[in-house]
């Protein structure tokens, strides 16, 4: 890597400001974790009928629960049998190093960060975590594991009558949901950090994306108020994106590269003190 952004990154890990890292399906990819708009269509994958859009909403669980359930089923298959790689390490080693100066804000909902060891206080979930479900009904905003006793898809199976009797509101009997952002609905603050998430940059010395195409909302705002407080912002990604021209227009760069690559490089300059 370039001795300049090296030295740039060690500089910044030498001062005493935050680091805000800002994470995408792309950092998932080299567990096999497919992207949304890679080749392999993370979201396709699973539902013969519908493009993801049309199933990952309100709408459609309201009108067809069970499919939505035994489409997320086979996704969290995929999930669980995929582990953390050397960049999902790099973060929490980046953790580790920084201690109260870090924050994690990711939009995967895989839960590989946490099992590599980040914590959960300093990891906003702000698309939520399919490996938790809540209530789909209005009585609660509890949020538990999904019951052990669900039957994960490997195929296009159906429901049996134990997953529906465990994929119910053990408070209500209304059906549970799985812990996720659905496309027709809006971020909060208690279910997906919202506000924590707008706040986080504000006083972040360095912003680092990796593995998002800035294709939502608000990571893109995130890296705009990063840019605009005078962060050094690093773009991680194979493929120049939008916030590959947003982190050179604000002087900071765009490294162009698998995340399991680069991030451990970055570490290794950010633990350097001389
Ligand atoms: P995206 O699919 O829109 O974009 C993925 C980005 O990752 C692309 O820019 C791609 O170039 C990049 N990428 C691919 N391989 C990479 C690698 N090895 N290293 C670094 N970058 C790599 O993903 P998004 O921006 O996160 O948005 C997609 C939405 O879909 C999000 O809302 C997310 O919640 C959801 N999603 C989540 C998962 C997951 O949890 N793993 C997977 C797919 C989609
Ligand atoms: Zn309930």
């Amino acid at each position: 890597m370039d001795p300049n952004i090296l030295a740039t990154v060690r500089d910044f890990a030498a001062s005493e400001a935050p680091l805000v890292v800002l994470s995408g399906a792309g950092i998932s990819a080299e567990s096999g974790i497919p992207t949304f708009r890679g080749p392999e269509g993370y979201w396709t994958v699973g539902s013969r009928h519908y493009r993801p859009e049309e199933m990952a909403t309100l709408g459609m669980f309201r009108s067809n629960p069970e499919e939505v359930w035994r489409w997320y089923l086979r996704r969290l298959a995929v999930c669980r049998g995929a582990e953390p790689n050397a960049a999902h390490r790099a973060v929490v080693d980046m953790e580790r190093l920084f201690g109260d100066r870090f924050l994690l804000i990711t939009q995967n909902v895989d839960g590989l960060h946490l099992r590599a060891g980040n914590t959960p206080g300093r990891t906003y979930q702000i698309h939520g975590n399919i490996n938790f479900v809540r209530c789909a009904g209005p009585c609660s905003n509890d949020i538990y594991p999904l019951p052990a006793s669900v039957e994960l898809k490997e195929k296009d199976e159906p429901l049996s009558d134990a997953d529906r009797a465990a994929l119910r509101c053990r408070a209500c009997g209304a059906w549970a949901r799985p812990h996720v952002l659905w496309f027709d609905e809006s971020y909060d603050e208690e279910l997906y950090r919202f506000n924590s998430s707008i706040e986080a940059p504000a006083g972040a010395g360095m912003l680092l994306i990796v593995g998002t195409s800035g294709a939502t909302n608000l990571p893109m705002q995130i890296g705009s108020i990063a840019a605009g407080q005078g962060a050094l912002l690093v773009d991680v990604n194979p493929d120049r994106n939008p916030f590959s021209a947003m982190a050179e227009r604000a002087n900071g760069f765009f490294l162009a590269g698998a995340a399991g690559t680069v991030l451990p490089s970055l570490l290794e300059a950010m633990r350097r003190d001389g």
